[in-house]
């Protein structure tokens, strides 16, 4: 059966989310077409409301602020950045209340015109950051422990060794003892992430 066009491509659009199939994304549609019209209308309306939301130019989180709140919090400590992969990454260690200095990701959590080339916007990025903010004392990597993890935290304690003034003013650190290998940090609770933070060792 071929459905209507209106239908085929919600189905289409819902099959690319993460973690979802066709199956599951026809049930989402056949759901939608259930409902009053009005919770649909609001879904539309919460969708439209994600234009508001931009990444903050300092930590490069998702916020409908610039910066965002946590970058203009006078009770964090500028000399810590500490550096995630992704925004659940950055929500996970702050829920875990045992960090106060500021946060940098790697991948903008709201993509705008950002180029698709990780490496050059890693350089332009985070070194741009770290060479206009001179309070910043140490970086910490807070990626996952596993092979792309260590590789990312490799590559970038070369990138940083390579610039002698970055080298003198900044320490480097990591994630330690506490997450088992392999741990991704989004489903890691808050003790162990309490303990990966407080460990960290010298890089
Ligand atoms: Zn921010």
């Amino acid at each position: 059966m071929i459905y209507p066009s209106e239908i085929q491509k919600l189905i289409d659009f819902f099959s690319h989310f993460p973690g979802i199939g066709p199956k599951a994304a026809q049930r989402f549609v056949f759901y939608l077409l259930r409902v009053e019209k009005e919770k649909r209308v609001n879904l539309a309306k919460a969708i439209k409301d994600l234009e508001k939301i931009k990444s903050c130019s300092l930590c490069r989180n998702f916020s409908d602020q610039d910066p965002c709140p946590l970058c203009r919090d006078p009770r964090r400590d500028p000399s810590l950045l500490l550096l995630v992969a992704r925004p659940q990454d950055l929500m996970a260690l702050e829920k875990s209340g045992q960090y106060q200095g500021l946060y940098y990701l790697l991948t903008k959590a709201s993509q705008g015109t950002e180029s698709n080339n990780f490496i050059e916007n890693i350089s332009q990025g985070l070194i741009g950051r770290l060479k206009e903010d001179q309070r910043i004392k140490e970086l910490i990597f807070g990626f996952d422990l596993n092979v792309k993890g260590e590789g990312m935290a490799l590559y970038l304690t070369n990138l940083i060794n390579k610039d002698f003034s970055l080298k003198k003013r900044i320490k480097l650190s990591q994630m330690a003892r506490g997450l088992p290998l392999g741990a991704e940090i989004e489903y890691a609770d808050d003790l162990t992430l309490a303990a990966a933070l407080q460990n960290r060792k010298s890089l």
